[in-house]
């Protein structure tokens, strides 16, 4: 069985700010550790239940946080951007199933640790035909499209909730409490690795013994609607052939399949910052 654990950095336990998570900073030399061993967590657990292939994909900022040296050496480690599939990369290599480590809400959710969807700075919202969704739900979808489960996602209890509403039976590790935006009551995280590592052993079972989560599959073609955070970056998306402007904020696009609108959507969304 071949597994792929995507990893993003806000939903750790102890990360509260965007500097904690931002390259380069002390702050975030300390972080990438804990994400590290979060990651080696997953890895133990999943291996365990008889996993015997792990794709690890680093899904946060440049894509290099994950210390290769500190990293579970059965896994085989994705970094660097862009790839083909970002914070996904390698779901197109027959992947059996897929876990999301490090996870945060989308934009505009209340009490969530850093909500945002992909990039704080551009993007307010994104919708899948009429779906609304964060980075949880557009990871999910391209991996439904390759017919893989997500099933187990770690975060702060409002990701958790929103991954509990998009996929139906998913395992999710609460490592911690949100009690706003920069706030949050966090387990420690030797607690938060003994979790992780069980709920990815219980995740991979379930999934074994034909209990595993259900795969998003969302209605294609796919229309994506984005709404910007101000109306200037709409105006240079508009010029990409395809894009139709809906309001001052709004775009709207239609993509052939799931992986064609995720690639659209990256476009759109580096056009934009
Ligand atoms: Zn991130």
């Amino acid at each position: 069985m071949k597994l792929l654990i995507s990893v993003d950095m806000e939903g750790i336990s102890g990360v509260v700010n965007w500097e904690q998570v931002k390259p380069g900073t002390s702050e975030w030399q300390r972080f990438r550790r804990i994400m590290t061993e979060d990651v080696n967590a997953a890895i133990g657990g999943a291996m365990d239940a008889g996993v015997n292939e792990i794709l690890v994909s680093d899904g946060h900022w440049n894509s290099d946080n994950i210390m290769i040296d500190l990293l579970d050496s059965r896994a085989r480690f994705n970094c660097g951007k862009p790839s083909p599939f970002a914070m996904i990369q390698g779901v197109d290599q027959q992947v059996d199933a897929a876990f999301f480590i490090g996870f945060h809400a989308r934009a505009g959710t209340q009490t969530a640790v850093l909500d945002h969807t992909w990039s704080n700075a551009t993007i307010a919202n994104v919708w899948l035909n009429d779906l609304l969704v964060g980075e949880t739900g557009i990871n999910a979808a391209v991996c439904g499209f390759f017919d893989v489960p997500v099933l187990l996602l770690s975060g702060d209890q409002s990701v958790a909730r929103e991954a509990k509403d998009l996929i139906p039976g998913i395992h999710t590790v609460i490592v911690k409490e949100a009690t706003g935006r920069f706030a949050a009551n966090c387990l420690h995280p030797k607690e938060v690795q003994s979790l992780i590592r069980e709920g990815a052993k219980f995740a991979i079972q379930s999934y074994q013994n034909g209990q595993g989560s259900q795969v998003l599959k969302i209605k294609q073609p796919v229309e994506v609607k984005v709404e910007f955070k101000s109306t200037e970056m709409a105006d240079r998306t508009q010029i990409i052939p395809g894009i139709q402007r809906l309001s001052g904020k709004e775009i709207i696009f239609t993509s052939e399949d799931m992986p064609t609108a995720y690639q659209m959507f990256r476009t759109v969304a580096g056009l934009a910052g």
